[in-house]
Parts: C-alpha cells; structure tokens; sequence
C-alpha cells in the first residue's frame, strides 16, 4: 500500500482511453472517449468525483496519440455492442485536447452514432475550441456560478479565468453551434444555491439560451468532503425557478443502471473483499476506465455494502 506503488499502476491505467459503453439517464448507451491524462483540467471543483486537480492548466495541446485514440474506438465499434452516443468526457477538460476537433470529424467519417462533448465551458471563450466542437450533435457545458467569487468557491478555477468570459463563450457557441446544447448546473449545498446566486443564474442562461437546462447535485464521493449534495425537494424548487426547459437529472436511485453488467460490480465487491483497494487498483485489476469504475463503487457505497478510508493520503475502498 505505498504511495509509489500506486502512482506507478495510475500510469499504466492511462492506456485506457475507452471505457463503456455504460447506460446513462441521459444519453442511454454512452461509449466514453477519454482524451486527457487524469486530472488535467482547468479546474478544481470542490465536487470533483475524481478527486483534487494534478495538473491545472489552460494549454491546450495533443496530450494522448490521436491515432491510438481512434484506433481503439473503431474496434470498439465493431464489437456490435449498443452504443446510443459517442461521448468525450472521462479523467479531465477534453476541449483540453487540441486533437479533438479532428477526433470528432473522424469518428463522423466511421459512424453515423451521435456524437457528444461534456465540458466544463472554460475554453469557449476561445474560437479555436468553439471552432472544435462543431461537427458534434451534442455539447454538454457546465455553468455552476454567475458570479467570480462563487466560481472560485465551487470551481477552483486556473488563475487566469474569467467568468464573464466563460459566459460570452457560452453565448457565442450558442449562436455559431447548429446541435443541441444542454447546459448542466451541479449544485452544492450553502455554496451556489442561494435564491440571490439562482436569479444570477437565471440570467446568465437567459443570455445563452441552452437547448435545456438540467441540474445536477453531489450524489457521487466528491473531492472535498464539505461539498454536500441538495435534496431532491430543493432540486425541484429551483427546477420551477428556471422554468421550463429546465429538468433535474441526479440519479437518486439506481434505476437507469438496473440493465447493467451485474458482473462488474460482483467483480469489484470481490476484489475491495479480499484488501483495502483504491480506484486506481480496482480500474488496473479489472482492465476497467475509472470512470465506469467509479458508477459502481458509488452504488456499493449507497447500499452500504462498502466504505471508503483515507490512508497516507489515497482513498482505499474497503468492506463494511
Ligand atoms: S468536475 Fe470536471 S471540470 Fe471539475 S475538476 Fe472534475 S474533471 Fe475538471
């Protein structure tokens, strides 16, 4: 259990790039495309599933083979297993990766399966990323403060963002972007939901007119344990607040993963029942992208089948 042995399994893990595909409320059958070393991203989000940032940074460059990128994605596409979307999301900020325009267009060429970019909006401020991002169906930005001050309480931003720029961005890709655009709100109790914060909220979406709105709370293990999700009664009195186009997508049950690989999540019970096991060991042993790992862990500890223990600093995953 040394700190050493752990980063050394982290990087092997990196060779993972698809993980899925794994069924989700919103997109039914995702294949997830991770395009970014873990943790690089220009923020630090105080909800962060994956834990704190290791490298916060807002340069934009290849980072992983784009050929090996594509090369794992057109076998995974033969498999002829069901996939609904084909979505960039996974280990940090894809628009990060300056290959994705160029993986979008790709992919285009290969299938006709939709294709959908989470993001946590940073770079839209930039043509270049906008530029990137167009030939996708869906875009999937994230705006959790109106303000600077609460962007840097839940977001924990690069030091040179700007949060009136990040909005403008928005906007923009809104009036250049011929897909949808569903903009996503995680919000995180005593810190962005305060009806003063709500109203702020309202107008920066009024400005950037989203397809739809949807809210999200902390229902996965977060990166710092203050960050403490909303209930779902208070989810719905902001729903009504936005109006409309706006719904709430926390899972608070496990229903939209009821079909799911029952194996996988056997798999990881029987590993986390034999040793103490982090993420990253779970995500080596079973050949698995944290991601995926991660959905089921926050299950086994929902059911209180598991728990988790910090030791020297690393996360272990251990039976109840
Ligand atoms: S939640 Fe997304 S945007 Fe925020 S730190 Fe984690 S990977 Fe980055």
């Amino acid at each position: 259990m040394t700190t050493d042995a752990v980063s050394i399994k982290e990087d092997k893990s990196q060779t993972i790039h698809i993980y899925g595909p794994v069924p989700s409320r919103r997109l039914g059958f995702s294949l997830g495309i991770d395009i970014i070393p873990f943790k690089t991203c220009s923020l630090n989000c105080i909800y962060c599933q994956l834990g704190p940032t290791t490298k916060k940074t807002i340069h934009r460059k290849e980072y992983l083979s784009s050929s090996e990128i594509l090369s794992q994605i057109k076998k995974k596409l033969s498999s002829g297993q069901r996939i609904d979307y084909i979505t960039f999301s996974g280990s940090g900020e894809p628009t990060l990766n300056k290959t994705l325009g160029k993986l979008i267009r790709e992919i285009r060429k290969i299938t006709s399966i939709p294709v959908a970019v989470l993001t946590n909006s940073t770079l839209l401020s930039q043509k270049s990323t906008r530029n990137a991002l167009m030939d996708a169906d869906l875009v999937v930005p994230s705006l959790d403060a109106a303000t600077q001050e609460i962007f840097v309480k839940v977001n924990r931003p690069h030091s040179s963002l700007k949060l009136e720029e990040i909005i403008e961005g928005l906007r923009k890709f809104r009036q250049e972007f011929k897909g949808s655009i569903w903009l996503e709100i995680m919000l995180v109790k005593g810190v962005n939901d305060s009806p003063s914060h709500i109203r702020k909220l309202k107008e920066a979406i009024a400005k950037i007119k989203p397809d739809k709105v949807q809210l999200n709370t902390v229902i996965r293990p977060p990166a710092e344990e203050f960050a403490r999700p909303l209930s779902l009664r208070e989810l719905e009195k902001i729903n009504k607040v936005f109006g409309k186009n706006c719904e709430i997508i926390a899972e608070f049950s496990r229903e939209a993963q009821k079909s799911t690989a029952e194996n996988l999540e056997g798999a990881i019970l029987s590993l986390i029942q034999r040793r103490p096991v982090t993420l990253a060991d779970i995500s080596n042993s079973l050949g698995k992208h944290k991601n995926e790992i991660i959905k089921y862990l926050n299950f086994l500890l929902v059911e209180g089948k598991i728990k988790s223990v910090i030791h020297k600093g690393l996360k272990y995953f251990e039976p109840k």
